[in-house]
């Protein structure tokens, strides 16, 4: 569409959608106060969770300074981190209190009490979005519970910033938080994830990143894409992107620094209903190792990814063959295996 600066050819008419788009936004008459702006204020109190900057001042909207100032209490996790903020926004005077995943229970009664009586209680996190990865999913479900308004300012989070510069596909896609840390569940949750189609997000504490990179690369194969965000927002912003092998040598080659979100392709559809043989000769190594019979393991691990048997049996074999095929029990032997998955 040419507009009237390029040739001076009068503008097209604007669409009547467009129009009542742009009137949406401009008129009538906005209330003066941002936090007044399309926040229902039903009379009683209410619970907003604000969304606070990821690393740049700049990203505190106007609406989250002025919902913050008109509070009458703000939930935070620590309480000097967030009187910066406020100071910053030149907010003084609102009284914090601090909300933690092991304190949340118990600030629900308070937070409830508050808001019952008429007052507005702000929860914020250290940064991004209260109840990702961070405090205020709980008292939500009680505030929802209790029939009090929930509100939101929405702000920026580090997830959403991750998944849009990495490049992957945002059609569709899931969060994943942090990966577990005992071994059993995370080995769990990787193989999960090898089958998983839409895109993943996934925090990771920086000196645990190279680990976790290597981790995905045997659950998923080497040749899935990946992308790395580092300090999104800050001044050292960057944003890595690769096959989870190139990944590996890269976190491998320089200690990572600052915070990091690891954005995952999902799985072929074609792979995603295949597991792949490293998956299944690390879960036999895992039993095996720890001296279970080999028939139990096998008969475990099929009917745990759905596949023969007979595939399992010939990994197990590959797995024990080096050092330990003479040791085996005669019912566990090579050809023994091998004839019963005939
Ligand atoms: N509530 C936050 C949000 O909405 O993004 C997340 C809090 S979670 C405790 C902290 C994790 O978020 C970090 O370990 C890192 O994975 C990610 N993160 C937060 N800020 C980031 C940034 N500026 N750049 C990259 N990752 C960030």
């Amino acid at each position: 569409m040419r507009s009237a600066d390029d040739d001076g050819a009068s503008q097209p008419e604007i669409d009547p959608d467009v129009l009542e788009e742009l009137e949406f936004w401009t008129g009538p008459d906005p209330p003066e106060d941002p936090a007044e702006q399309l926040v229902p204020e039903p009379g009683g109190g209410s619970v907003v969770l604000v969304g606070t900057p990821i690393g740049n001042l700049g990203d505190l909207s106007p609406r989250a300074v002025a919902t913050l100032r008109s509070s009458d209490v703000i939930y935070c996790e620590d309480t000097r981190h967030s009187r910066k903020l406020l100071s910053h926004a030149g907010i003084s005077g609102v009284p914090l209190r601090s909300l933690h995943q092991h304190n949340e229970e118990d600030r629900i009664a308070e937070i409830l009490h508050t808001v019952e009586s008429g007052g507005k209680v702000a929860v914020v996190s250290d940064a991004g979005m209260p109840s990702i990865s961070d405090p205020g999913r709980r008292v939500v479900a009680a505030a929802v519970e209790a029939g009090v308004v929930v509100t939101v300012v929405p702000g920026p989070s580090a997830l959403l910033a991750a998944l849009v510069t990495s490049g992957l596909p945002t059609d569709r896609f899931c969060f994943e938080g942090f990966l577990p840390r005992s071994a059993r569940d995370r080995r769990v949750r990787l193989e999960a994830l090898a089958q998983e189609p839409r895109t993943m997000v996934l925090y990771e504490a920086p000196g645990r990143v190279p680990r976790t990179l290597a981790d995905l690369a045997v659950a998923c194969g080497e040749s899935r894409q990946v992308a790395v965000a580092r300090e999104l927002t800050k001044l050292h912003e960057e944003t890595w992107r690769g096959s989870l092998a190139e990944a590996v040598r890269w976190a491998g080659s320089h200690p990572l620094r600052g915070e990091v979100v690891i954005v995952l392709a999902g799985a072929d559809p074609a792979e995603a209903t295949t597991v792949s043989d490293a998956v299944l000769t690390s879960a036999l190594a895992e039993r095996l190792g720890q001296g279970e019979p080999t028939r139990g393991v096998v008969d475990d691990i099929a009917a745990a990814f759905e596949v023969p048997r007979r595939r399992v049996y010939s990994l197990a074999l590959a797995t024990r063959r080096p050092s330990s095929d003479r040791s085996l029990p005669a019912s566990e032997s090579a050809s023994a295996l091998e004839s019963e998955s005939e």
